[in-house]
């Protein structure tokens, strides 16, 4: 097989990954999540899956990937392109607009953010790693890290405190500084002056604490009051005397967050650190500066690069960063109605967004609403070195090409059938296939994620399997390909297609705490817009009504079994109205129920 290679903004090369565990097994990955002071657009969602797609092509080369997406909730200012943090948090401003408090403001959108994350199968998403707070950290829940590392900053020398008591980073001590974004100095210093205040030393200095009386989320170093609990008894932990006396109430500046977070959860040193290109400067070139100068984090260059084996003072050994998404060739604008968040693709009527929803319906979209799976497949299409651009039309592309895959994968299970009997062996010929088909996609994606080459090779293996006659053996063996394709592109739907609940099952289901543990289970439950208000009427002891359990049209197996459940409560409470419309429900979304002596069993048509 052969070894993947990234491009690394660090060295601005090609280089072969290794990771710095040294038994060459496990592999760490920070990648810089949203600000979750508004619904996620489709150019962030680019980030996150090409960030997706490095993560699950790390899998497939064997690998074990613990990686970190944190959310942003305070400190990233308006005026980001500056690394001078001017301007204002982008969550106070949101707060302001939504007459909300910008703590509820991200929970908010935090959530919102999770269920696009869910819908287009960010990895970190799914399964036990979807709740787990280690793996999504929050900034607010990070203020004794930020202190800490701010601390360290301030004794190393690499930072001071003005009078008003914020502190900053000083570049100047850090002759590095520039080496990640391949910026100059004089070109550094003609772009901070833009910003520059009074208080700092250099113009280029940037903040790593931020004073501002009017900010609703502060800290103050000194006293324990408006902390969490546990937060507060961590920073005296951490910093048993305290921050400096000079550091007044406020807030961390957004740089120091990923600093902090990524230490806190991954370690000293981590293999690979994500973002988009934006992010290169002034964000991740600041974070390098403030972990080497907190705790002088050192990575060694990876073999067969030119500084193979000396020191290169980065937390990351390979900084990895996407191309911008662009629509229509632009960047993206609301008044051009070229701005798209994820939900405005996925159901564009909900979103108040009717024009959208008819041009969709015009490019065959049903219900005007775009599956997640082909907004997924159109946003990793291409590879993350080149800029994307996005339209409409590249959508209904999408489309046809996850359906020519679905279609393949349909029929070869079809081809399978229920036969337990596995004794057949497959030709030459179809092995042949296979092998081959595999080589060419893992090539394609050790090959700096070359995703148009690996569905290249999908699409070519898809063509070749079509044109044959398969027996169950061969069908066998082309299924196990395509859910190999499938482990990277995630664009499947792999639903079974029948299946039997029994009435003890059925009946199991019904009672709430059951029920609740399951839901998580269930994706289209898990993507249901008030998701958490059903949650609460489930606790108070009430089974939230039919309708409301599937707001959207396909159904997963577990949906199935849930809505066999339903039905059966019904009967047993001669509630057949119910039960009846619970039948008649399934039937117009495709799936057929029969009683049997077993118990329920449906299939879809
Ligand atoms: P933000 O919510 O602004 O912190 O951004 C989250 C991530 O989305 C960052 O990694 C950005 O680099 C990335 N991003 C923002 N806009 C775009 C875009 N148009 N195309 C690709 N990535 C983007
Ligand atoms: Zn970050």
């Amino acid at each position: 097989m052969s070894v993947l290679k990234l491009k690394n903004t660090y060295s601005k090369r090609l280089e072969v990954f290794q990771p710095l565990d040294p038994h060459g097994q496990r592999v760490t990955m920070y990648t810089c999540g949203p600000t979750v002071y508004n619904y996620v657009h489709i150019g962030n969602f680019r980030s996150f899956l090409f960030a997706d797609i490095l993560r699950r092509t790390l899998e497939r080369n064997g690998y074990e990937v613990r990686q970190v997406m944190n959310i942003t909730d305070v400190g990233h200012m308006t005026e980001d392109h500056l690394a001078d943090a001017g301007g204002e948090d982008k969550l106070a401003v949101a707060a302001r607009k939504l007459g909300s408090d910008p703590f509820k403001v991200a929970l908010h959108f935090e959530q919102a953010f999770a269920q696009d994350a869910r819908a287009l199968r960010l990895k970190v998403y799914q399964g036990g790693e979807a709740g787990d707070p280690a793996l999504h950290p929050r900034a607010t829940r990070h203020i004794p890290e930020m202190l800490h590392a701010i601390q360290k900053l301030l004794e190393q020398g690499f930072a001071y405190v003005v009078d008003s008591g914020e502190v900053y980073f000083e570049v100047g001590k850090f002759p590095e500084y520039g080496r990640l974004s391949g910026k100059v100095i004089d070109e550094l210093e003609a772009g901070a002056r833009v910003g520059v205040r009074d208080e700092k030393r250099d113009p280029r200095d940037f903040a790593l604490w931020k004073v501002d009386a009017k900010h609703l989320m502060q800290w103050d170093p000194h006293s324990e009051k408006g902390w969490d609990p546990q937060d507060w008894k961590r920073y005296r932990e951490l910093l048993p005397e305290g921050a400096d006396k000079r550091i007044r109430a406020g807030f961390p500046g957004w740089h120091i967050e990923c600093s902090a977070m990524s230490r806190a959860h991954l370690g000293h040193t981590i293999d690979i650190h994500t973002g988009g290109e934006d992010n290169i400067f002034p964000h991740h070139e600041c974070e390098i500066a403030q972990s080497y100068g907190a705790y002088r984090t050192c990575v060694h260059g990876p073999h067969g690069a030119p500084d193979e084996g000396s020191q290169r003072k980065t937390f990351a050994r390979y900084w990895v960063h996407g191309r911008f998404l662009l629509v229509n060739n632009r960047k993206m604008s609301k008044r051009d109605g070229t701005f798209f968040t994820v939900k405005d693709l996925l159901d564009p009527r909900r979103e108040g967004r009717a024009e959208l929803a008819a041009e969709l319906e015009k490019l065959g979209f049903a219900g005007g609403r775009v599956p997640a799976s082909v907004l997924r497949f159109a946003l990793i299409a291409n590879q993350y070195t080149q800029p994307m651009n996005f339209s409409l039309e590249s959508l209904a592309a999408a489309r046809a090409g996850v359906e020519r895959i679905q279609t393949r994968y349909d029929r070869l299970r079809e081809a399978v059938g229920d036969s337990a009997d596995t004794s057949g062996v497959a030709s030459d010929r179809v092995l042949e296939l296979v092998n081959r088909a595999e080589t060419e996609f893992d090539d394609a994606l050790n090959d700096n994620l070359n995703t148009p080459n690996a569905l290249a090779a999908v699409f070519k293996a898809v063509g070749e399997l079509n044109s044959m006659e398969l027996g169950p053996a061969e069908a066998r063996e082309a299924l196990r390909l395509m859910e190999a394709f499938d482990e990277v592109l995630d664009v499947l739907d792999r639903t079974e297609r029948s299946g039997v609940v029994t009435r003890e099952q059925a009946q199991a289901w019904l009672d709430p705490q059951t029920l609740r543990a399951k839901a998580d289970l269930l994706k289209h439950w898990a993507e249901a817009p008030d998701r958490e208000a059903l949650w609460e009427r489930i606790e108070a002891g009430q089974l939230p009504a039919f309708e409301e359990l599937a707001p959207v049209e396909s159904l997963d197996a577990a949906m199935i079994e849930l809505f066999v459940a339903i039905r059966q409560n019904a009967r047993k409470a001669r509630d057949f109205k119910l039960a009846d419309a619970v039948r008649d429900d399934l039937k117009r979304r495709g799936v057929n129920l029969e009683d049997t002596p077993q118990g329920f069993r449906w299939v879809r048509a």
